[in-house]
């Protein structure tokens, strides 16, 4: 960490706790210098302006960016490379990313070292809120095969210490690492930190003790949270990050929310194009306000949330949500227009006999595929109690299909997603029906 970055970092330690009007004021002038950047050296920018006859001038306050229009992932994958990055950012001398489609864009992504350095201050800022000390080992149980294992000088000096775990190794492995290396907290995927849940489990006299468990990326349902807080013995806290727009959003303890870090990223919440009101969900829709040498303005995230009525209690401003939904995709539409949150489904598995690993597909808006990799137990009358427990849930007429499997295997970069939904490809499947019930 540098000078300058301990400047920046002080910074967005203070807006965080500015009242609505002055964050709205930050927000803006962020906005509008980020436009007029974008408008002089970014040409999909210029040429979405200009198709609507808007200038940069014209988006000067916050509440102006409903003048821009929408973006979404194939419209970015649609653009050449020379049309989404700024002209005036070499991007020799950019941070460049390389993402698989199940991470987010399936494109090379440039970052500034600005961009970079602030994308990496957005999330410091939601761990030390969240109870981690600087002086703390952070172990990240990271999606990629090959790990970063260069030190940085603050590391080497006793500070900020992370080390990524390969999560293509085996979780008996990362036990291992994870024991000689004694990591304060521990930061990974649900489903991965599950998965090292259960070998801690398996293994007599484990001494892995984290202070605090840190998920993210996908769904933190019920189950995974205390199953992971009994296995450790420590809180375990919930963090919203996109590959696009970094630390979109955390939970905070004191307000039983998540905070958005809106000063860094314009998180707006959407339906049919509109604002909801606070207490109602819709669709997330980022303008990283930090991304210079590849702008992504109005991107629709492709998850939903709820926003919230609760003002702060811990004395900042950065305002709540009250639920994160897993991807769009990911969540069972039923036939007649009811959505099953994603954060239900792994209920239904709890009082079933001889379950290693589940995944649930929807193929049809009338039918899901239950794939199931058994462990001892896993008899007729489980296959009932599953029947039931899960038409218990649905309440519909679906037909159901058990599928025994030898191994569900994790995707690439081991995003597991444990529901599938592939009724959205359907024809005569209207995406906005189930977005209009509650
Ligand atoms: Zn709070």
């Amino acid at each position: 960490m540098y000078a300058y970055q301990l400047y920046d970092f002080g910074k967005i330690l203070k807006a965080q706790r500015l009242n609505p009007d002055r964050l709205a004021k930050l927000q803006s002038d962020k906005l509008s210098k980020l436009i007029r950047h974008s408008y002089a050296h970014v040409p999909y920018v210029r040429n979405m302006l200009d198709a609507r006859g808007i200038v940069p001038g014209d988006v000067a306050r916050i509440e102006d960016i409903g003048l821009l229009p929408l973006t979404d992932k194939s419209f970015y994958q649609s653009l050449k490379p020379g049309e989404r990055a700024a002209d005036n950012l070499p991007v020799e001398r950019c941070k460049t990313f390389q993402t698989s489609g199940t991470t987010g864009l399936p494109l090379r992504f440039h970052m500034t070292r600005r961009d970079f350095t602030m994308r990496n201050l957005n999330s410091a800022r939601a761990y030390l809120a969240s109870g981690y000390e600087p002086w703390q080992r952070m172990a990240v149980l990271a999606g990629d095969r090959v790990v970063n294992e260069k030190r940085t000088w603050n590391e080497k000096l006793g500070f900020w210490r992370r080390r990524e775990i390969s999560s293509w190794k085996d979780p008996e492995q990362w036990l291992d690492e994870l024991e000689t290396w004694k990591p304060h907290v521990l930061v990974g995927r649900v489903t991965t930190l599950v998965l090292l849940a259960e070998a801690f489990r398996e293994r007599p006299r484990a001494s892995l003790r984290p202070k605090r468990v840190f998920a993210s990326a996908e769904v933190l349902d019920d189950a995974s949270r205390n199953f992971l807080a009994t296995t450790f013995g420590c809180p375990v806290l919930d963090f919203y990050f996109t590959f696009e727009g970094g630390c979109l959003a955390w939970e905070c303890p004191a307000c039983g929310g998540y905070h958005m870090n809106s000063d860094m990223v314009i998180i707006e919440v959407l339906r049919n194009g509109n604002p909801v009101s606070p207490g109602e969900e819709g669709e997330v829709v980022i303008t990283n306000l930090h991304a210079y040498a590849m702008p992504l303005i109005r991107y629709r995230q492709g998850d939903s949330v709820v926003l919230s009525r609760k003002t702060p209690r811990c004395g900042r401003g950065l305002p709540l949500l009250d639920r994160i939904y897993g991807r769009k995709e990911d969540l069972i539409v039923l036939r007649n227009g009811r959505r099953i949150p994603p954060q239900a489904v792994p209920h239904v598995f709890i009082p079933v006999p001889g379950i290693r690993k589940w995944q649930v597909v929807q193929p049809a808006v009338d039918r899901l595929k239950i794939l199931i990799e058994p462990k001892d137990g896993f008899d007729e009358s489980a296959r009932r109690i599953l029947l039931e427990e899960m038409m218990k849930l649905l309440r519909d007429d679906v037909r159901l299909e058990i599928i025994v499997v030898d191994s569900l295997e994790r995707d690439r970069e081991a995003k597991f997603r444990p529901i599938v939904s592939e009724v959205k490809k359907e024809a005569g499947q209207p995406e906005a029906r189930g977005a209009e019930l509650p």
